[in-house]
C-alpha cells in the first residue's frame, strides 16, 4: 500500500496582503477536503475534484465563483482533470453558467469518448448529468470587479494582480495519482480566449509511473512550453521532483519570458513546488501532517 499525498495551490502572482489571510484559508480547507477522501483509501481522482471544488467555491480565487472578467465583464471558466493510471483526461473550455468546472470535466472524461467540449456543447453535458449551473451575476464577485478595474487603469497583466487559478495533485493508497486545475484565466481577457488550463500538458499532466503536475501563471506562455509536460520530461530524466519543477520554470522564464507557478507529486510522494511570480499560495497533506505556505520571492 502505498502512502496518500495531496499537495494544492491558490495560483501564483501578486496576491495582495488583503487576501493573504483568505487565501491561506482556502488552500486549508481544500487540502483537507482531498485529504478526507485520501484517509478513507478514496481514489486521487475523487480527492482531487473534492479539494478543487472548495476553491471554485471560495470567492477569494479565479475558479468558479469569483472568476477574473473579460474585457466585457462577463465570465469564462476553463478547466482540466487528468487520471494517471490510464493517462485519460477531460477538459472544458469557455463555460458560461457551470458551477464546479472540475466536475463538468471529469463528466466529458468519464461518460463521453471525447477529451476536450467548449461552450453551449459543454453546458449540455452539465444539463445531462445533473450539474449544477450557476448565473454569471453569480459568480462576479467583488474582488473580481476590483482586479478588473485595476487592469482597466493599466491596461496590463502582471504581479500586481491578486485572486487565481486553482489546482491540486493527489497520490492515493493504490499509487494513482490525478491532477486537476480550474481557472477563470487573466483578467481583461479577450472574449474567446482559451489559456493553458484545459491543454493537456499545459494546465496540467498526470502519468502514474512520473508523476502529477498542476500549473499557473500566464497561460499564453505555459502552452508554448507545455509546463506540466516538460516538469515530468525532466523528471523521466531521472531529475528529482523539486529540481525538475524549478527546471522547467527557468526554461519558460529564459525561452518565452513567462512567468508562473506549479506544484508537483513524484510516484514516492515527494513534492515539487515552485513559481517565479512574485507569490504563490500552496497547502499539502504528507503522513497525515499538513504545510501551507504563501511564498514571496
Ligand atoms: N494560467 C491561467 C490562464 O492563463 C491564469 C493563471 O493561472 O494565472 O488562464
Amino acid at each position: 500500500m502505498v502512502k496518500p499525498v495531496i499537495i494544492v495551490h491558490g495560483g501564483a502572482w501578486g496576491i495582495p496582503d488583503r487576501l493573504v489571510e483568505a487565501n491561506l484559508n482556502g488552500v486549508e480547507e481544500s487540502v483537507k477536503a482531498g485529504w478526507i477522501v485520501l484517509e478513507a483509501g478514496g481514489s486521487a481522482l475523487d480527492a482531487v475534484v473534492a479539494a478543487v471544488n472548495v476553491l471554485e467555491d471560495d470567492p477569494s480565487f479565479d475558479a468558479g465563483i469569483g472568476s477574473g472578467l473579460t474585457e466585457d465583464r462577463t465570465i469564462e471558466m476553463d478547466s482540466l482533470i487528468m487520471d494517471g493510471a490510464k493517462l485519460d483526461a477531460g477538459a472544458v473550455a469557455g463555460l458560461k453558467d457551470v458551477r464546479y468546472p472540475i466536475r463538468l470535466a471529469r463528466k466529458v472524461m468519464e461518460e463521453t469518448p471525447h477529451v476536450m467540449m467548449i461552450g453551449e456543447g459543454a453546458s449540455r453535458i452539465a444539463d445531462e448529468f445533473g450539474l449544477e449551473r450557476i448565473t454569471q451575476e453569480k459568480l462576479v464577485t467583488g474582488e473580481a470587479v476590483r482586479e478588473f478595474e485595476e487592469w482597466s487603469e493599466k491596461a496590463v497583466f502582471g504581479d500586481s494582480f491578486g485572486h487565481d487559478t486553482v489546482g491540486a495533485v493527489a497520490l492515493d493508497s493504490d499509487g494513482n495519482i490525478a491532477t486537476a486545475t480550474s481557472t477563470g484565466g487573466v483578467t481583461g481577457k479577450r472574449v474567446g480566449r482559451i489559456g493553458d488550463v484545459p491543454l493537456i500538458g499545459s494546465g496540467g499532466y498526470a502519468d502514474n509511473k512520473v508523476g502529477g503536475v498542476s500549473t499557473t501563471g500566464h497561460g499564453e506562455s505555459i502552452m508554448k512550453v507545455n509546463l506540466a509536460k516538460l516538469v515530468l520530461t525532466y523528471m523521466n530524466m531521472g531529475m528529482p521532483v523539486q529540481e525538475a519543477s524549478e527546471k522547467a520554470l527557468g526554461y519558460m522564464k529564459v525561452r518565452v519570458n513567462g512567468q508562473g507557478g506549479l506544484i508537483a507529486l513524484d510516484p514516492d510522494g515527494n513534492i515539487g513546488h515552485a513559481f517565479t511570480t512574485k507569490r504563490m499560495v500552496w497547502a499539502s497533506i504528507k503522513d497525515g501532517k499538513i504545510e501551507t505556505g504563501i511564498e514571496t520571492s
